[in-house]
């Protein structure tokens, strides 16, 4: 029989884990599939690692995974899959704001063939105006980088074993699981949720939370803020050459102050090269600067027994 894990990162969800996880298992049970339930404990700082081994403890089906620290969403989520053992494995928030019914039509179209099925928000639940602006401008850049539509795009979705081990694979250190997923490529599908309200504790991300991880994300899929860099080069030599001229033209007609000209246009011209090659080098830098550090994503610091170790 085949078995989908559905992994769940939490950072302070004490008062999540036992729903979420008794929601799932109700499900998975009724509708007779084989499940596994992996939740990563992100560094929390309440109580939600003992209530994860509480909960392993009443059901075996369900693992979990403690980070020494919090490392962030993108690290549960790329530990989750690494410790999934299913045959396919559904990636999914613990505050049932993914409506967990929709796991099921996930995996219905899994057992049809598709290899990929990505969560795409019909609506985006409850958000404050600045938080709807930001994210639509940084889904333009995102979008506009990756070539795919990602406006709608959530974390909420199912991977066929194949796509997992090859995002496994994936060696970069800055992963942004919304977009890799369909980078990986497979036979993929769509399927529709509503976010849900949140029904207890409160949402990770500050507005400097947001800021973060947006231009984060955008610098480690898109060379946009090196080529912005690069363009005010490009404009300062453009002109620089314009002022060179009229540099030129006030000395030739003996009207500028001897010494002058000389100076204004190394100062142009250097300047502006100076800005242009920067700009080209610190893309370059920085992108080898993350990769060249090879630091783990995370650290695991407990890991819950199971049955089946594998
Ligand atoms: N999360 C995490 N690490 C973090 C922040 C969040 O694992 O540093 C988890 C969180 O527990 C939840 C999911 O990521 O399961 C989504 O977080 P949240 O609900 O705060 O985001 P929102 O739904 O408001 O976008
Ligand atoms: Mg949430």
């Amino acid at each position: 029989m085949k078995t989908m894990s559905i992994v769940l990162p939490a950072y302070n969800e004490e008062q999540m884990i036992e729903k979420t996880a008794g929601t799932i298992a109700r499900l998975m049970e009724n509708e007779d599939i084989s499940y596994e339930l992996v939740f990563v404990n992100d560094g929390s700082k309440d109580q939600t690692w003992e209530r994860i081994k509480e909960a392993s403890k009443k059901n075996s089906n369900i693992k979990g995974i403690c980070f020494s620290r919090n490392f962030g969403k993108e690290g549960a989520v790329f530990a989750g899959l690494a410790n999934a053992s299913g045959d396919c494995v559904a990636v999914m928030d613990c505050d049932l704001q993914h409506p967990p019914e929709t796991l099921i039509t996930m995996y219905r179209l899994w057992e049809q063939g598709y290899q990929v099925i990505e969560g795409v928000k019909a609506s985006r639940g409850r958000e404050g105006f600045l938080h709807k602006f930001f994210a639509k401008t940084f889904y333009k850049i995102i979008s506009n980088a990756t070539g795919v539509d990602m406006s709608r795009a959530s974390d909420f979705k199912l991977l066929d074993r194949a796509a997992v081990d090859e995002f496994l694979k994936l060696p970069e250190r800055n992963v942004f699981f919304r977009a890799l997923s369909s980078w990986v490529g497979f036979k993929t599908t769509y399927v529709e949720f509503h976010v849900q309200e949140r029904e207890a504790g409160e949402s990770k991300w500050s507005m400097k939370s947001l800021f973060k991880y947006a231009i984060n994300n955008i610098t480690s899929f898109s060379a946009v803020p090196m080529q912005v860099v690069t363009f005010c080069g490009v404009i300062f030599f453009l002109f620089a050459i314009v002022l060179a001229v009229q540099s030129l033209y006030l000395y030739f007609s003996g009207r500028a102050v001897a010494g002058f000209t000389t100076v204004i246009l190394l100062l142009l011209i250097i300047g502006s090269i100076l800005m242009f090659s920067l700009g080209v080098i610190g893309y370059y830098l920085s992108k080898i600067y993350e990769e060249v550090k090879m630091r783990p994503r995370y650290i695991i610091s407990e890991i819950t027994e199971t049955k089946n170790v594998n």
